[in-house]
């Protein structure tokens, strides 16, 4: 299939709920600047696809697959090597797809994968609850909860990926998947693999974490400098 025509992209801003943004447009440099490393304020993306819920994300996959495109995932945009951000590539931007909801009965927290570090902390301390998380308030969820998650917590509780309970997916071929450890064949190993390597098998619209009560003392820095004036 050959490269889409501005007609195709424009019939593409047309179906989905979220936004296109292309070269040319004034917001289109403005979105490579999102990116945390600068080093790659300078890529230039076919064109930026921002979903707002998992159809927008189907309706941008089949467009992606039909004309044999290259395609990146991008949430938080803190990838320190560039990876959500390819030139040439479509970037599918989750960033709006960011809730926090804390569900009591089961004490677990649902977010999005466009939720920073900081809306699940402050969203989990007003509720005297905590998760592992990073240390950077403003990394994405999408990429740091799925690729692993290394933190404060990370002694007592483990990594990020070790407290999820439950995700939802949009695999290449646009099927939505609802996974969690109930989940039996493919689908188990799908939530296997998809707690490590999610970005490689499609694009997570939501991830279920297990928390722990909020302690007084959760963390901290002990400096030892090796000076006289300070001993
Ligand atoms: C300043 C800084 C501080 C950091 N601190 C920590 C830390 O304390 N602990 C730690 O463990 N890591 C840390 N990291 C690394 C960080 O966790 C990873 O770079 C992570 O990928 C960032 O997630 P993001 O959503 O912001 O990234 P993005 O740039 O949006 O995405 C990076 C990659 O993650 C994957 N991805 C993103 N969203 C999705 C999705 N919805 N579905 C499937 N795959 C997806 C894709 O492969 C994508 O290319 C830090 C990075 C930076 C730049």
């Amino acid at each position: 299939m050959p490269p889409p025509t501005s007609d195709d992209i424009v019939g593409l801003d047309m179906m989905v709920r979220g936004q296109v943004i292309v070269p040319g447009s004034i917001l289109y440099e403005a979105e490579a600047k999102k990116q945390h490393n600068a080093m790659y304020h300078s890529n230039k993306p076919a064109f930026y696809v921002h979903c707002k819920d998992a159809a927008d994300i189907q309706e941008t996959l089949k467009f992606v697959t039909k004309h044999s495109m290259e395609l990146s995932i991008r949430s938080g945009g803190h990838s320190i090597c560039g990876s959500s951000i390819r030139n040439g590539s479509v970037v599918v931007d989750v960033g709006r797809i960011c809730h926090v909801d804390y569900d009591e009965s089961t004490e677990s927290v649902t977010v999005g994968p466009g939720a920073t570090l900081s809306d699940v902390n402050v969203h989990l301390l007003r509720r005297g609850r905590m998760t592992p998380v990073g240390v950077i308030p403003a990394t994405g969820c999408g990429g740091l909860i799925t690729q692993g998650g290394v933190g404060w917590l990370l002694h007592r509780y483990g990594t990020s990926v070790d407290n999820v309970i439950a995700m939802t997916i949009v695999l290449a071929d646009g099927t939505l998947k609802e996974l969690d450890h109930s989940s039996t064949g493919d689908d188990r190993e799908l939530f296997f693999a998809a707690r490590g390597a999610a970005g490689v098998l499609g694009i997570v619209t939501s991830i279920t974490m297990r928390t722990y009560p909020m302690e007084n003392v959760t963390g901290g820095l002990w400096a030892m400098l090796d000076d006289e004036k300070y001993s």
